[in-house]
């Protein structure tokens, strides 16, 4: 490495690659560093069961990368990114053996609800058409909307408690459970303020852009952006773990991939005392406990509903999935927890020899739980697919604690890089106008520790790189 460089960048995840793409592209000298021996963070894809057999390390189904406003702009496809758009979004299936599904289309997906049909279709409806008009808004710092009252409306929706949301709306139980499938990924009590914000967001996308994934795995997503990255001309550093910031070259700004808790401990930053304390306050949220399996067999799924959707929620009835998720917010888990299920190679023939098949899971843990979930999660899904366990070939699974030692942001195992409920999703590292910046003017954070939060959509490193260009480089 050589010279001196404008904005270096800590952290090689997607949002510390969206702010050196868009730092590069403006003609800055920018670097990456990164403390493991590969680039990505969330978004990586690697042989960890058997020979032949790819699976996401992190994230899974990418409908916010897909969507990004940001990512959209950049043309990720010429450096290898194709998108495989299952035939159905997303499934839920019940202990009958039939199930529901998130279909691209809104009136499909009414169509299954009985009763809750019409009440879908002009909740839906509204929340599709006015979604381009909030996006902005949604993934970027608090700020006064630019359409108040399309935000509005969006707002009173997905401030209420996904509980109280769905018992409001939909008088059916399969109905409600649909929606929960998808508020459950706020990895919250589902009685807490605003978790409607994630049911509700997840499915707007699904109508709107599907819940695709990059052909050949997450990591596609990584090789994309370091590809394009490094035809601008920026240079990456990998095992390369910063400690000092007074140990890397000399620049003008540091934009830090990381969470607040690894902030503080960085050497050589020049915070003020009560920026300190606040940061130190941040609140960390639940973890998660994942598998991948190697599989034998395509996930033997009852329902042809479930079979061709690319994600599967279990969790049999509504009250299942709020004790699963009430109870690891108390420091415990549920012997039937919510699980999030992926099966790639359904739809992806690349992700495992001929014939052969992946699966991917996690389910939610407490914060740093250490508690092995393998039979309670492989118990799940064998309920709505009996014979399951028969095709397990091979299984690597993740705790908490190793997949922090994996990423460093995954504190606990969160990997949303902190607890996303009301006092948080907009307020986070801290309240501010700008939460991006630091009271040390080199010093940004641009993790998903900022707004918009966790997620592979790259917003956050794209926001504070547009800090960061504005404060110190726009018209100089
Ligand atoms: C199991 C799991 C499942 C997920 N599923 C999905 C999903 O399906 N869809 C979705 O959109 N999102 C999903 N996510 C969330 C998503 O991966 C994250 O929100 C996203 O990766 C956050 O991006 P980031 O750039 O903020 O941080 P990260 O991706 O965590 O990247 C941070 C990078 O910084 C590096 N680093 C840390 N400290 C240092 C240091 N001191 N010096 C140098 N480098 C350092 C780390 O090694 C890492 O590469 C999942 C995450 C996990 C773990």
């Amino acid at each position: 490495m050589s010279g001196d460089f404008d904005v270096l960048i800590i952290g090689s995840g997607p949002n510390g690659m969206a702010a050196a793409v868009f730092l590069q592209q403006k003609g800055l000298k920018t670097a990456v560093f990164e403390q493991s021996d590969l680039p990505g963070g969330g978004a990586k894809t690697m042989e960890i069961t058997l020979p032949g057999f790819k699976h996401d390390i992190g994230s899974a189904i990418h409908p916010l990368c897909f969507d990004s406003p940001f990512f959209k702009t950049l043309p990720l496809q010429d450096y290898g990114l194709l998108w495989v758009h299952p035939d159905i979004p997303y499934a839920h299936p019940f202990t009958d053996g039939s199930a529901y599904a998130c279909y691209r289309s809104i009136e499909e997906t009414a169509a299954q609800l009985g009763s809750d049909k019409k009440k879908y279709i002009s909740l839906f409806n509204r929340l599709v058409n006015d979604w381009p008009h909030i996006t902005e808004d949604i993934l970027g710092p608090l700020s006064f909307p630019k359409h108040p009252v399309k935000m509005a409306r969006f707002g009173l929706n997905a401030l209420m408690p996904a509980r109280y949301f769905a018992k409001s709306n939909f008088s059916e139980e399969k109905s409600r459970l649909l929606f929960y499938g998808a508020a459950a990924h706020s990895t919250l009590p589902l009685t807490s303020l605003a978790t409607a914000s994630f049911g509700l967001v997840l499915n707007i996308l699904g109508h709107k852009a599907g819940w695709p994934f990059p052909a050949g795995g997450a990591g596609k997503i990584t090789e994309a952006l370091t590809g394009y990255y490094n035809h601008l001309g920026g240079e990456i550093f990998l095992n390369h773990q910063v400690k000092d910031i007074r140990e890397l070259p000399n620049a003008s700004v540091y934009l830090f991939d990381i969470t607040p808790r690894q902030l503080l401990e960085i050497q050589g930053t020049r915070f003020t005392e009560s920026y300190r304390r606040r940061l130190s306050g941040y609140n960390y949220g639940a973890g998660v406990f994942k598998i991948d399996w190697a599989l034998s067999d395509p996930i033997p799924l009852r329902s042809e509903v479930c079979r061709r959707a690319g994600t599967v929620h279990l969790g049999f009835s509504a009250k299942e999935i709020e004790h699963s998720e009430a109870a690891v917010h108390r420091g415990d888990t549920a012997d039937s927890p919510y699980v999030l299920l992926a099966q790639h190679s359904v739809f992806d023939t690349n992700r495992a020899p001929s014939g052969k098949h992946t699966g991917w899971a996690y389910c939610h843990v407490p914060h740093g739980s250490t508690k092995d979930m393998t039979g309670a999660i492989e118990n799940q899904v064998e309920k709505a697919a009996p014979g399951f366990k028969d095709c397990i070939l091979h299984r690597t699974t993740h705790n908490t604690s190793q997949l922090e030692a994996m990423n460093p942001n995954l504190v606990g195992g969160d990997i949303n890089g902190g607890k996303q409920d009301i006092t948080q999703l907009y307020t986070r590292p801290v309240a501010s106008i700008s939460p991006y910046s630091t009271p040390d003017p080199r010093v940004y954070i641009c993790s998903s520790s900022t707004p918009p939060g966790g997620g592979v959509h790259g917003m956050s490193g794209y926001n504070a790189a547009l800090r960061a260009w504005k404060d110190h480089f726009e018209g100089k």
